[in-house]
């Protein structure tokens, strides 16, 4: 459970059993839409492109591993998810899911606001041009330099985790003689993973103020008293990879309810409500996440519902996806190294990354798909894992996989889905260098992440 409760991760029970995989697809070549970035298809010649480039041509100019972002294709689910809640609503992209200076300037062109969760993440969100008051700071251990930095910056708010910072946040903003916008991080005993949820989870987690035993109210108290804060709302985040909007409708009932009981002990009704992140996307093709204009026409239906019935103003909604933004619209490139037959078992199909460019596998036991991408093939499927380069047998980027039986040494293959939580999670495990972020649009290509070199490496060790 403590493994399933990371905000990046699917549930762990996910896991399909040993030696459980799925049946081969009828066609190996064919690219499931529902997985791969709008503009992904297959040149006549076989090989695949992405933003009319193809795969052969980036590797060459690029080369493996690399990630490749559709920048289309993040501006349009960008701006799909800004018209789906409307004028009386606000989109945060979770910048930790993947953040970059390019990044921030196509949010910020699409109307989009932004959610970071360390100082790193407001500098380059702020080195970029977003405005200030269109982010929201996040984490359950701002530290006073992050704190100061947000508020003398003027970030539009920040999102209270801990009785401590209550206090703390009150205390700087009024030494810098200002009056900080805040929410209060409440944790409302749902926990909800892929398609399922639980509603009467323990709040045994780091983030946020219980509702359960009074503490939110007591928070939401102190937070009211303070000359430094202004308390626009409440904030829930409730989970990872959702598909089933359940979880949300009884998380909106709590905020609802504590909303209410603010209104009759305090007179007050604040204006805003905050209902996270955490929609899921498809990594495979078994998986069928929503639109966003049927979330957002699900969560307005759910708060305006609850608020009638407590006789409470609707508040102003925000939603903090990451991964539903970013995560569909890149995929990895690798290079085939070697690889290694087991005779009735498996395939082992080694690249030219690994767990330093996507830890999710390891970490989350998640699942993914790969294709092979330089060309097409009419051989039988094999079923295949892929794995890396790293000095560790958990190294695996793909667990169970088809692929066709001739993929050899020197092809490419791709894994899609790989937007969110990788390149972001990246490490330099074994001195790897990481892998750049490509956008590529309209046939044109440009780093937007460039590769680490081994002088970067060398630049940290000062010997
Ligand atoms: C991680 C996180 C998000 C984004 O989660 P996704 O699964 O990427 O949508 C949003 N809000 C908060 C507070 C988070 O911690």
């Amino acid at each position: 459970m403590s493994r399933s409760a990371h905000p990046a991760g699917p549930r762990h029970a996910d896991v399909l059993p040993e030696g459980h995989y799925t049946a081969p697809p009828t066609d190996l070549n064919a690219l499931d839409s529902k997985v791969w970035a709008q503009t992904v298809t297959r040149t006549t010649d076989g090989v695949v492109s992405v933003g009319d480039i193809d795969v052969k041509k980036l590797a060459e100019e690029f080369g493996t591993p690399a990630y490749f972002i559709d920048e289309a294709d993040f501006r349009a689910r960008a701006r799909a998810w800004r018209t789906a809640f409307g004028e009386d609503a606000d989109v945060f992209y979770a910048g930790k899911a993947f953040l970059s200076r390019a990044v921030v300037r196509w949010l910020h062109e699409e109307g989009l606001n932004l959610d970071v969760c360390s100082g790193g993440e407001l500098t380059t969100a702020l080195s970029a041009g977003m405005p200030a008051d269109r982010i929201a700071f996040h984490g359950n251990n701002k530290s006073t330099e992050e704190i100061t930095e947000a508020i003398s910056r003027g970030v539009g708010r920040i999102v209270l985790d801990s009785f401590q910072e209550i206090v703390r946040v009150a205390h700087i903003a009024q030494s810098l003689g200002k009056r900080q916008r805040v929410q209060i991080r409440v944790t409302v005993g749902v926990e909800a993973h892929t398609h399922e949820f639980i509603a009467t989870a323990h709040e045994d987690q780091k983030f946020g103020i219980g509702l359960a035993d009074g503490q939110a109210a007591e928070a939401v108290r102190r937070a009211l008293a303070l000359d430094g804060l202004e308390l626009i709302g409440i904030h829930s985040h409730i989970g990872s990879q959702i598909f089933d909007m359940a979880g949300f409708e009884v998380a909106a009932r709590r905020v609802v309810k504590l909303l209410a009981e603010i209104r009759d002990e305090h007179g007050v009704e604040l204006p805003e409500i905050d209902l996270g992140g955490g929609l899921g996307i498809a990594y495979t093709s078994e998986d069928d996440p929503s639109e966003p204009h049927e979330i957002a026409k699900a969560l307005h239906e759910i708060v305006t519902r609850e608020c009638e019935s407590a006789k409470l103003r609707t508040p102003r909604i925000s939603v903090e996806p990451g991964r539903a933004i970013v995560g569909p619209t890149a995929f990895t490139l690798y290079e085939v190294g070697t690889i290694k037959p087991l005779d009735g078992l498996r395939t082992y199909v080694s690249v030219d990354g690994g767990m330093s460019d996507n830890i999710r596998t390891a970490l989350y036991d998640a699942e993914y798909t790969v294709s092979l991408v330089s060309r097409v093939s009419e051989a039988e499927p094999m079923l295949v894992r892929v794995v890396g380069k790293h000095c560790e047998s958990g190294d695996i980027v793909v667990r169970d996989a088809f692929l066709p039986a001739d993929v050899a040494p020197g092809d490419l293959i791709a894994v899609p889905a790989t937007g969110a939580y990788c390149r972001s999670m990246a490490s330099n495990y074994n001195h790897a260098l990481r892998p750049p972020v490509v956008a590529v649009r309209d046939g044109e290509a440009r780093v937007i992440v460039r590769r680490e070199t081994e002088e970067d490496l060398l630049r940290l060790d000062v010997g």
